[in-house]
């Protein structure tokens, strides 16, 4: 199995890379900013109580998203491997992910750590406000609290991951096929039986 966790900051472009990833690898996407999203619009009790954290650019509990992404896992026991994306964001969420996959045999291949400078995640995600109409990415001091907390509560995966030699760095400024290209070599480089 292939197991993947797609890391970075808000505006890393972790939903673009996701998409080419799960296709080139047939790995199932799972986005907890998505599946939280979806929540919303569906008006669930879950989608109200989190929409109050996100429209704040704050996390949304551990409990919920930990809860939601165990129900996917066991709804997709028969999936070649999974990328995980915007998931873990804190410690708590990684230990509990651990324990999940472990529990299975089937561990966290690799995180591939996506690296972009601040300035430009402000100008990508005030440019998607534009065009997805996302209200936590057309507020600047909404964005400026979501890099912060990206920094105080997520940032320290990198170590976590790092701990368990898993931690992969990728340069992710440039252009879209670039990235894409720097990601495939990697996890090329996780598949290779060589
Ligand atoms: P971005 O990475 O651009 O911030 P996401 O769609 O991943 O966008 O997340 C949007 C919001 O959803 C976050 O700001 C947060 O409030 C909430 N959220 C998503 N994933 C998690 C998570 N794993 N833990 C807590 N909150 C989350």
């Amino acid at each position: 199995m292939l197991n993947l966790v797609l890391f970075g900051p808000p505006g890393a472009g972790k939903g673009t890379q996701a998409e080419f990833l799960t296709v080139s690898y047939q790995l199932i996407h799972l986005s907890t900013g998505d599946l939280l999203r979806s929540e919303i619009s569906g008006q669930t009790r879950l989608g109200l109580e989190a929409k109050s954290f996100m429209d704040k650019g704050e996390l949304v509990p551990d409990a919920v998203v930990i809860g939601m992404i165990k129900l996917k896992l066991e709804a997709h026991s028969e999936a070649r491997g999974f990328i995980f994306d915007g998931f873990p964001r804190t410690v708590e969420q990684a230990q509990a992910l651990d324990e999940m996959l472990n529990a299975g045999g089937m561990p966290i291949s690799g995180m591939l750590s996506l690296e972009v400078e601040r300035q430009e995640l402000i100008k990508r995600l005030l440019g998607r406000g534009m065009v997805s109409g996302r209200a936590d990415d057309q507020d600047q001091a909404v964005i400026e609290n979501r890099i912060n907390v990206y920094v105080e509560k997520t940032a320290p995966l990198i170590k976590y991951y790092e701990a368990q030699g898993k931690h992969f760095g990728i340069n992710g400024m440039g252009t879209i096929p670039e990235i894409a290209e720097r990601l495939k070599k990697t996890v090329d480089s996780l598949t290779c039986q060589c």
